[in-house]
């Protein structure tokens, strides 16, 4: 039983396509990306392409921004025009929130990806006295949504661009509510329909998010999601993300919830922790939650105990310190740890570990071995001389 795929301490990533956005590629075969969403108006040239930097700059690897009109669309190509001439391409997805073609065929040819959100595919006035439609009725809608939706697709293939199917539990469309009602089932039900349409026409540039603001229906919508995919041969990758999260400790511990659980079972290509703060701060979030599974390392990785009444040294100070002077050093795990008592292994096999001995004396580890005992005072620049013996250390 020990051999269960479920006790294994790597995580096996759903075998997925792979699909272009840009210079980057998204699907298990490739690093889990990060992406986040400009809330500058795209109208406002100046300020999108700022705010396309910023999130850049700061790590973000795709950027959405909103597209509600065709004067939004035409401005996409400004933006991306002065990036380009400015700055360096970004991979750039356009959110068109409405089931009008004309908007996502101008945005399409300046993007590199396009997100749909299928509940907006609504052709009638939604009738207050109805409480179902039959399965002709379903059928037809599917004719029409297909009719209104080959253009872009036929744009998108002969582009070599993406698609994202970008359900929300928050709306979906009648049709689906009177069926499967406000359920991850109807959820999925909604990102089939729209699978099935791209598959007639041959296209698989395929991205699918199932977002909901409640942890436990997201989890729900994309494992359900993905064993339909995987059932019906679709291995499209998945955007993970819990939406309208909030802010602080509780929007970032809400988002991780979600999107690392579904890491954890080996779902997710690409995700966004969404906060109602500046979009710059989501991005160490993302970063600190695939590090966390062990997905990407893109940071220090520290080890450090809680302290407890045997700690030798003012652990929090010494911590901030250590990781002041050495978070420039991509790839390397350090432990700091308040006493040996329960030995090196405690450390987690770091690279280097930085020890409470005696009061005012720490030792130095390297891996598992005790390299020197130094006064306290002395240990974080004895740190840094060990890293830069090793040839490890850069300048910041
Ligand atoms: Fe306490 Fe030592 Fe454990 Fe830190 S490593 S919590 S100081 S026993």
């Amino acid at each position: 039983w020990a051999s269960d795929p479920r006790f294994e301490t790597v995580i096996r990533r759903r075998p997925t396509r792979s699909v272009r956005v840009g210079a980057l590629w998204v699907g298990s075969e490739h690093p889990v990306v990060v992406q986040s969403m400009i809330n500058e108006d795209t109208l406002d040239i100046e300020g999108a392409t700022a705010g396309i930097r910023r999130l850049h700059e700061a790590g973000c690897e795709i950027v959405r921004l909103t597209v509600p009109s065709l004067a939004h669309a035409k401005a996409v190509k400004e933006i991306r025009q002065r990036l380009e001439d400015s700055y360096q391409p970004v991979p750039l997805v356009a959110d068109v929130h409405h089931n009008g073609m004309k908007i996502a065929l101008e945005v399409a040819q300046h993007v590199d990806k396009v997100r749909i959100n299928p509940g907006l595919y609504v052709f009638d006035k939604p009738d207050p006295n109805r409480t179902e439609f039959t399965a002709e009725e379903v059928a037809a809608i599917g004719q029409r949504i297909q009719t209104t939706l080959e253009p872009l697709v036929s744009l998108l293939k002969e582009q070599d661009k993406a698609l994202r199917i970008g359900v929300n539990h928050g709306s979906l469309a009648e049709r689906m509510l009177f069926t499967y009602g406000d359920t991850p089932l109807g959820m999925v039900e909604s990102a089939m329909e729209f699978i099935h349409i791209c598959d007639r026409l041959d296209f698989h540039n395929i991205v699918v998010s199932m977002k909901a603001s409640r942890a436990p229906v997201m989890l729900a919508a994309y494992r359900m999601m993905a064993f339909r995919m995987d059932a019906e041969g679709f291995h499209y990758p998945l955007h993970l993300g819990v939406t309208e999260a909030g802010d602080g400790d509780y929007g970032r511990i809400k988002s991780t919830a979600g999107i690392a659980t579904l890491l954890a079972e080996g779902l997710g290509d690409t995700i966004r922790v969404s906060l109602t703060e500046a979009p710059e701060k989501e991005i160490p979030v993302c970063y600190a939650i695939l590090q966390a599974m062990g997905l990407r390392k893109t940071m220090v990785e520290y080890v450090a105990c809680p302290s407890c009444g045997r700690t030798l040294f003012n652990l929090e100070e010494v911590l901030h310190v250590v990781r002041n002077a050495t978070a420039h050093l991509t790839g390397l795990d350090i432990a700091v740890m308040g006493c040996i008592v329960n030995g090196p292994g405690e450390m987690a096999d770091a690279d280097y570990g930085y020890v409470g001995k005696t009061p005012g004396t720490i030792s130095l580890y390297r891996g598992r071995e005790e390299i020197r005992r130094v006064p306290e005072a002395e240990g974080v620049e004895a740190l840094i001389a060990l890293i830069k013996e090793d040839g490890r250390w850069v300048d910041p």
